[in-house]
């Protein structure tokens, strides 16, 4: 009888790929992971417990076949192990590489409930997908048949693409529209290399290229082509056009020069990583270099701009977050890495103004957790004559993001929005309140995860091929 490969987590202990030292990874912007070699991949999937409910699956918002996967790399047969892994995911290296697994997959692995660590799941799906894509097995789009109809996506970030990619391979002709000179959404601009690095993005947008969707970028909608030219042209069309209105800092002081948005430094820095020409780096307005950094805010934002202004060359680097570390948004992991690059941490600490026309730094105020709040959070309190002066030559804002007023950028006073000013969509199916019309990602959940947004856009594309098929039906009637 063949040897048991799997529910070795009593043997074997949980470890992750190396992590780079890091004296050494502040100094670039490569990712700070190395790979799994095989034998290790191996061996860490071989932990999988293969419970008979595997919750790691159900708290995965693609549903992947994780327990399979799993077995199929514990036996060695990785190509079988991809074409699992893949019928669920359409990006499965980058969300291995940055899903926050702790409060995804992982947070829910079995073995982990009874003490023994989890299974590494998001680094064993990294390791298979950047094989699969060394062994040649991640091809491009061959549809059997090509079909009539059209679907425009405005929005090129995971939604749009995760869409654009079912939708291509049964056939439809897809264009993507998006203002940037390159696909990706935020994965291209927005996240910096250290968590993903940028080839592996842009490959994914040459491959989808390569399968015959079509992209149109340097294309506002609303300014380049109306939204209405679009919905002219197309069978059918997606928003995915994210969110990125930053919420503001308030106070006196708040309006002064050198406090920057977060989504504009971490921008800059991406497109130097390009080697594009970045005027607002250049000139230092946009650049840490040599300067005192606070960035405030406590989210995975907050997190991508310190790390970057570590490696920028930053004097210091300081992050105000008003709530305590126990309390933050962002992930532990980003935190600790965080730490380790030299970023020091003001918890339970808020900006009450700013001083210098051109900013010279924070008047900041000490907090303190008082009664939760409806939501069950605690809501941080000011400590009365807590005051102190932080110094800084750039204040970077990462307070969050906000959608954009589509509905009047756009003219279509029909679009139906909610009450935060996203995009009112059915969940299951993308659909708006306007026929043809349909949303997914961020601008229909408010800023999420790019895992959420995948699994929208899938499911948006599977809906629209419903209805195009039930369509297709009926006129051959
Ligand atoms: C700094 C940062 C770090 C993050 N880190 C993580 C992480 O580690 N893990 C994770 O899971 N999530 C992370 N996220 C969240 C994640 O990036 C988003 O949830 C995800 O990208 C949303 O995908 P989307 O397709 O809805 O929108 P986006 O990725 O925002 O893409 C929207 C696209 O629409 C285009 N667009 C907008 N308006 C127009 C218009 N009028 N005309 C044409 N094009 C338009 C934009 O140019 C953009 O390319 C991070 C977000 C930020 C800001
Ligand atoms: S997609 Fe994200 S949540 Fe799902 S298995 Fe992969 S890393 Fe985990």
């Amino acid at each position: 009888m063949a040897k048991q490969p799997m529910l070795k987590f009593v043997k074997v202990e949980r470890a992750m790929p190396d992590k780079r030292d890091a004296s050494a990874r502040k100094e670039d912007f490569q990712e700070i992971y190395s790979e799994y070699a095989k034998a290790k991949a191996q061996e860490q999937s071989s932990r999988c417990s293969q419970c008979g409910v595997p919750y790691c699956q159900s708290h995965c918002p693609l549903h992947n076949n994780i327990p399979d996967w799993l077995r199929l790399t514990a036996e060695g047969r990785l190509k079988e192990a991809y074409e699992v892994s893949q019928a669920t995911n359409t990006f499965p290296e980058i969300c291995g590489r940055i899903c926050p697994q702790d409060r995804l997959c992982e947070g829910n692995c079995v073995i982990e409930q009874s003490g023994h660590g989890t299974v590494t799941i998001g680094a064993v799906e990294k390791y298979i997908t950047d094989r699969a894509w060394e062994e040649g097995w991640v091809e491009a789009i061959k549809p059997h048949v090509e079909r009539p109809e059209s679907v425009g996506i405005i929005g090129a970030g995971p939604g749009g693409l995760a869409a654009a990619d079912v939708l291509r391979r049964q056939g439809i002709q897809v264009t993507v529209y998006d203002r940037y000179d390159r696909a990706g959404g935020l994965l291209t601009y927005g996240i910096p290399g250290f968590k993903l690095e940028k080839p592996i993005v842009m490959r994914r947008n040459e491959q989808l290229a390569a399968g015959g969707v079509t992209f149109r970028l340097n294309c506002t909608v609303g300014v380049d082509i109306s939204f209405q030219e679009i919905r002219d042209t197309h069978d059918a069309v997606i928003i995915a056009t994210g969110v990125y209105k930053t919420r503001d800092l308030q106070g006196p002081g708040s309006g002064a020069k050198g406090i920057v948005r977060a989504i504009d430094f971490l921008t800059a820095s991406n497109r130097k990583s390009f080697g594009d020409a970045v005027p607002e780096f250049d000139s230092g307005e946009l650049n840490a270099s040599g300067k005192k950094i606070v960035v405030i805010g406590g989210g995975d934002t907050a997190m991508d701009c310190v790390r970057t202004a570590i490696r920028q060359g930053a004097t210091s680097v300081k992050c105000l977050y008003r709530r305590d570390r126990s309390n933050m948004p962002g992930s532990q992991r980003e935190v600790q890495n965080a730490e380790e690059e030299g970023v020091i941490f003001e918890w339970l600490t808020a900006p009450k103004g700013f001083k210098g026309d051109r900013v010279t730094g924070v008047i900041a105020e000490r907090m303190r957790l008082g009664m939760p709040d409806a939501t069950g959070r605690q809501s941080p309190e000011v400590i009365e004559g807590s005051d102190y002066f932080e110094e800084a030559d750039i204040v970077i804002k990462a307070l969050g993001f906000e959608p954009e007023d589509l509905p009047t950028l756009w003219d279509q006073p029909e679009l139906g929005v909610t009450r935060w000013g996203t995009v009112k969509a059915e969940f299951t199916t993308g659909a708006t309140d306007m026929p043809g019309v349909y949303a997914v990602g961020d601008i229909v959940r408010g800023a999420s995860l790019v895992v959420w947004a995948i699994r929208d856009g899938r499911d948006c594309a599977n809906a629209i091929l419903e209805q195009m098929n039930g369509a297709a039906v009926i006129a051959a009637e």
